[in-house]
């Protein structure tokens, strides 16, 4: 019952601060949601799930996406093979930023949480053919996150490819330095389609739960993730995934997490539980601006941080 309290506190608190946001735009399909939607869930590693708000919408993983197929690019090829082409350090540069990579002379993303790293990360999920690339990712999105319904929005993927000229301007500039070899158009492709698969904030409060449960699905007891990797990813998060506000973020909340321009943001409180809010308005960085403070304010209350 108290925690109860707390999550419905912590909504009603984070949504003071929406009218501070707005939705992302510069993906034209994502300017539709609602800047007042504002969710909270958390899946317990014994699977007690909360659900508050507006849980039941769907929206799209976007940078969330980067955390699932790093797991995957993991689990199918190793960790010496996916980091040949992508570095383990913060940029404190905005996610689609192209500064850096252009100073790299390798033309080297810095971590996986960044667009560019994202694209090069991708590109390490097995299969002959795009299709099949995609639906592997798919299946595994479905498994880590708990639930055989989730699909890809085919909207925001055509809406994601037709103004992507940035992530176009990333990849080429990875090809340019051999980080990317093979088809960029393609690449890209599976980038945008895995960034626009649908889910819930249940669906992201089961995978945080999957990464607090030392990366073992919580109700089929399957060993998803393997503790090397685990640590690897979690560190990434907290470095790395909430854009350049990682640094704030660690302070003031101290949880691994992943935001993503849909409005989602992924928390994992390991061995306790996994966290999902979802609100589309977001601050200047790209975090959801409501979402930010559920967390603050859940991390205060509950005494969650790491440090
Ligand atoms: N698909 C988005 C992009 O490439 C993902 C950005 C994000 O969520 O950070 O711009």
């Amino acid at each position: 019952m108290e925690l109860e309290q707390t999550f419905t506190q912590a909504l009603e608190y984070g949504r003071q601060y929406i009218s501070g946001g707005q939705v992302a735009t510069y993906i034209p399909e994502l300017a539709k949601a609602d800047p007042n939607w504002l969710a909270v869930c958390a899946v317990t590693t014994d699977l007690q799930s909360y659900a508050y708000g507006n849980a039941g919408q769907k929206f799209t993983l976007q940078s969330i996406a980067k955390v699932i197929s790093l797991i995957l690019a993991l689990e199918s090829v190793g960790e010496d093979v996916v980091f040949s082409k992508v570095g383990m350090e913060p940029t404190g540069d905005p996610f689609n930023s192209i500064v850096k990579l252009e100073k790299v002379s390798t033309h080297t993303p810095y971590n996986p949480m960044i667009n560019a790293g994202a694209i090069s990360v991708a590109t390490n999920i097995p299969g002959a053919t795009l299709e099949q690339r995609f639906d592997n990712f798919l299946q595994f999105t479905r498994k880590i996150c708990g639930n055989e319904d989730i699909s890809l929005s085919f909207e925001t993927y055509l809406s994601e490819k037709r103004t992507g000229d940035r992530n176009r301007a990333l990849a080429y500039m990875m090809k340019s330095g051999g980080v990317l070899t093979g088809s960029v158009e393609e690449h890209l492709d599976l980038y945008f389609m895995i960034c626009s698969v649908l889910a819930t904030c249940r669906d992201i409060a089961f995978l945080g739960a999957v990464l607090a449960n030392n990366g073992i699905h919580p109700q089929t007891g399957e060993q998803l993730v393997s503790p090397r990797h685990l640590k690897i990813v979690r560190s990434l998060m907290v470095t790395c995934g909430m854009y350049d506000a990682s640094g704030y973020f660690a302070t003031m909340v101290g949880l691994p997490s992943k935001s993503g321009v849909g409005g989602g943001i992924v928390s994992v409180v390991p061995n306790v539980m996994g966290i999902g809010v979802f609100g589309p308005a977001l601050d200047e960085r790209g975090n959801s601006i409501g979402g930010v403070k559920i967390l603050e304010y859940l991390s205060e209350q509950l005494n969650l941080s790491m440090f």
